[in-house]
């Protein structure tokens, strides 16, 4: 073989690597950060923190995050935002930009991994992860749209990363409940209420426990008033994914 043709054999072996790890790159579930003033209004305004939380929690929030907004009506907080959204967006941005450089670090890592434990693939090829500056308790998903999630990444009273994991699995646990072909009254999913609702409190811990990510342990977390329920069904923890939703389900 002459030396041009040994070279054009390795350019092109070079060019197969190149899309094989291209194609490869496209392939993976990825994760995008944007902000959304709007949506922050919204949220705000949907969820009811301060009925949802109770007025004390509510104020303790406010305290680590807008201690001026003590003791104000939501409208006055709306209002507030509305008149200081310039200086919020670039607070929001400023901790964004550090969330997102630890999620690239884990990004491939934790869509990976969260198939293998749970055996369902992820719906979506990309999620949208809304960097909120209203959602001061942590984060929530639009299960609506059934790709994108809400996080408030100035948290300082839990784990930010985790509190990603938690809203990501929650549209992952979603779909897996339709891929099982579980009926149920779609409003459940749109207002957090219900048994499905109930029981994915405590199957985001599912995955979050099992997956390995680096140093990274996310805590276990639900709800005071889901206790009962995990009493019930944590028999069921070593059970595959799917089993441990059909038999949670039965005993509900
Ligand atoms: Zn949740």
């Amino acid at each position: 073989m002459s030396e041009a043709t040994e070279r054009s054999g390795e350019v092109v072996r070079w060019r197969d690597r190149l899309i094989r790890t291209k194609q490869l790159f496209e392939f993976m579930t990825k994760l995008i950060f944007y902000v959304d003033f709007e949506k922050d209004l919204e949220i705000y305004k949907k969820w009811k923190l301060r009925k949802f939380f109770g007025e004390n929690f509510f104020n303790y929030l406010l305290k680590l995050y807008y201690p001026k907004l003590i003791g104000k009506t939501d409208k006055e907080i709306i209002n507030y935002f509305k008149n200081n959204k310039e200086k919020i967006i670039q607070q929001t941005e400023k901790s964004g930009e550090k969330l997102k450089q630890e999620w690239v670090k884990i990004n491939n890592y934790f869509f990976q991994e969260v198939e293998r434990v749970t055996g369902f693939k992820w719906k979506h090829k990309i999620y949208k992860c809304h960097l909120s500056s209203t959602f001061i308790c942590g984060g929530c998903y639009d299960a609506q749209k059934g790709n994108i999630v809400s996080v408030f990444p100035r948290l300082k009273h839990a784990s930010v990363l985790d509190t990603l994991f938690h809203e990501l699995i929650h549209l992952h646990f979603w779909d897996t409940i339709n891929e099982l072909k579980i009926k149920y009254n779609k409003k459940e999913k749109l207002t957090a209420k219900g048994k499905i609702w109930d029981l994915s409190e405590i199957a985001v811990n599912y995955p979050l426990q099992k997956i390995k990510i680096k140093e990274h342990k996310p805590e276990f977390h639900i709800y005071p008033q889901h206790k009962k329920l995990w009493n019930k069904i944590k028999k069921y923890w070593n059970l595959d994914f799917k089993d441990f939703i059909l038999k949670s389900l039965e005993d509900m």
